[in-house]
């Protein structure tokens, strides 16, 4: 095992969700746990701002000692950081807020603080100087802080050790489940590296989502003694155990660059992702978490493709009757409104399992009840669901799409249950859009090859190129020990596409992908030239993937989907991708997949 003494060494892993993290290693779920959200009697103020005066003095004293180690170990430079955020831990505007917050709303300190981080740091967002601007990052640092302090108090240090600490917290575990991914939480998680786990794993996709920095299959983890100070790079995948002080320097460097590429690719959210050639597409975002839907519009200036709607039950650890349903729809169609939200009715079994609904154990559970199998075995459930989606159509641009469809006799009865709530919606005078756009999902080989027997059914296709790889190559998506075989580009997997989309532009019909092929931008000239009209995928993908996609001319991109289509392997695939995106836009290069 290492600790904090030893010696500098270097683990790989596949790097899942970009960002980096210098941080100390957690092997414990416990940190994972959520932070207090109780109500507060007016008795109880002076012991919940007691608490808070006990956070904010450990906190100071971990940014001074942090402030003397980079000023010693680094650079001034690096510790005048410390400086800012140790200002803003005596800024009177910030205390005076967590107090007023504690005053009129009687939470818990915990909450409290999280309003006032917030409400500071969308103010300071929305200001015309750049250099305010990218301090909201800073606020929310310290925000966290504070909470970790909170939550895992000095006085239970020997109870929590190695939890609680001054570093931000890195989970390691042998694999994290995408029903626990559900309920981490950013401000006490500052990253995840697990021995399992793959690109397209739901765990993975949480980390995007919540925007944590992740490796999965990871080798060598044994060795991560609780304590050890790692810095780890979520795009490369490389974990660097005990680091000296030039690998911490280089990644402080690192993490500057990043936040001003970043920074300048946010800069053309206004800007249409249209090709040098004319061709404009349409970028959209994939939602696991109903919080993400709200600052959508404002951050990336787009709708939702996929809302997967099962998380918002793995979230709540709770079936959600049809009035939670129906707020949760509403509250999401209003907020990317003019946008339109595709909403996905459930898809879970898979590697998502509802404790709390009553599931078979299966041999082979990818392959079983899942999706909308469970959803017309579970009709009572499926209706519900309608009935809140179509009924939150009336306050946004909503469409509704159907998961996994393998046969044309599933659409048909997914699509009767939909009439039946209709009829049943009218008859009570329940308002909803009556020309509300319905699709299917192309994520099974059948339901590709036999497009042009279900396209007169729909509006549009969401071809869901996770499921699609897996099925269609016969590759388990989540086993990273057979991850060399799981090939998006593979030719195979082309022409299925390809035929989707020719079909659908036949019938007049539009082609989503909402897979994570949609997300690399090796792959953008792949699923551009093929003439997707829509691509959604994870927020934070959609800034780089603009800006590739405005540096391509279609005409390029068009004739390597042809060459493509004629390739032997998908090696021979990216070797074309890789060369086409080195002419158009290199500086995206060491961004695609390796
Ligand atoms: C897919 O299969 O590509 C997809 C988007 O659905 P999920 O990842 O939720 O299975
Ligand atoms: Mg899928």
């Amino acid at each position: 095992m290492l600790n904090s003494h030893s010696q500098p060494v270097v683990l790989r892993g596949t790097g899942v969700s970009a960002g980096l993290v210098v941080g100390k290693v957690v092997r414990s779920h416990k940190s994972m746990a959520k932070l207090p959200d109780f109500p507060i009697q007016p008795a109880q103020l002076e012991a919940e701002r007691e608490r808070l005066r006990t956070a904010l003095n450990e906190s100071r004293q971990q940014l001074e000692n942090m402030q003397e180690r980079l000023a010693a170990e680094l650079s001034e430079q690096h510790a005048e950081i410390m400086t800012f955020h140790l200002m803003l831990l005596d800024d009177p505007t910030l205390l005076t807020n967590i107090d007023a917050i504690l005053r009129t709303d009687l939470v818990c300190v915990e909450q409290a603080t999280i309003r006032a981080i917030e409400r500071f740091s969308q103010d300071i967002s929305q200001k015309n100087n750049a250099m305010l601007r990218e301090r909201a990052g800073d606020i929310r640092d310290v925000g966290a802080r504070i909470l970790r302090n909170l939550a895992f108090p000095a006085a239970k240090e020997a109870e929590t050790a190695p939890i609680r600490d001054a570093e931000p917290h890195v989970l390691v575990a042998e694999d994290i489940p995408p029903s626990e991914a559900a309920h981490m939480d950013p401000r006490l998680i500052a990253a995840f590296i697990t021995a399992g786990g793959s690109r397209t794993s739901h765990t993975a996709i949480l980390a995007r989502a919540l925007g944590i920095p992740a490796i999965v299959a990871a080798n060598g983890i044994d060795i991560l003694e609780p304590g050890a100070i790692v810095a780890l790079d979520g795009a490369t995948g490389e974990i660097h155990v005990n680091p000296d002080r030039d690998t911490i320097a280089a990644f402080l460097q690192e993490t500057d660059r990043q936040k001003a590429w970043l920074s300048s690719l946010l800069a053309e959210n206004h800007q249409p992702a249209e090709t040098l050639d004319g061709y404009q597409t349409c970028l959209v975002a994939n939602v696991e978490l109903p919080s993400e839907a709200l600052t959508l519009r404002e951050r990336y200036n787009v709708g939702i493709g996929l809302f997967r709607t099962e998380f918002l039950f793995l979230n709540s650890c709770k079936v959600l009757n049809e009035e939670e349903q129906f707020e949760a729809y509403k509250t999401t169609a209003e907020a990317v409104y003019p946008m339109s939200v595709i909403f996905r009715t459930l898809d879970i079994g898979g590697d998502k399992f509802l404790s709390l609904i009553d599931m078979q154990h299966e041999l082979n559970p990818f392959m079983g009840m899942r999706a909308i199998r469970f959803s017309l075995h579970r009709p009572d459930l499926f209706r519900v669901q309608l009935r809140a989606m179509l009924r939150a159509s009336a306050f946004g641009k909503v469409r509704i799409m159907f998961p996994l469809i393998s046969t044309l006799d599933e659409l048909i009865h997914a699509l009767e249950h939909l009439e039946e709530v209709k009829q049943d919606l009218r008859r009570r005078c329940i308002p909803f859009n009556e020309k509300l756009e319905v699709g299917c999902m192309i994520e099974v080989p059948s339901a590709a090859i036999l497009a042009e027997r279900l396209v007169n059914h729909v509006d549009f296709f969401s071809i869901g190129t996770n499921d699609l790889v897996q099925y269609s190559l016969a590759v388990d998506r989540s086993n990273p020990d057979i991850a060399y075989l799981y090939q998006p580009p593979h030719p195979a997997i082309l022409r299925l596409i390809r035929n989707v989309v020719t079909v659908a532009c036949e019938h007049g019909k539009w082609v989503s992908l909402c897979g994570e092929m949609a997300a690399e931008p090796l792959y953008t000239p792949l699923v551009l030239g093929m003439g997707i009209h829509e691509l959604s995928m994870s927020p934070v993908a959609i800034p780089p993937i603009r800006r590739l996609i405005r540096s391509i001319n279609m005409y390029d991109a068009e004739n390597l989907v042809a060459e493509a289509l004629h390739c032997g392997s998908a090696d021979e695939v990216e070797v074309l991708c890789r060369k086409l995106i080195a002419k158009a836009c290199p500086e995206m290069l060491p961004h695609t997949k390796k």
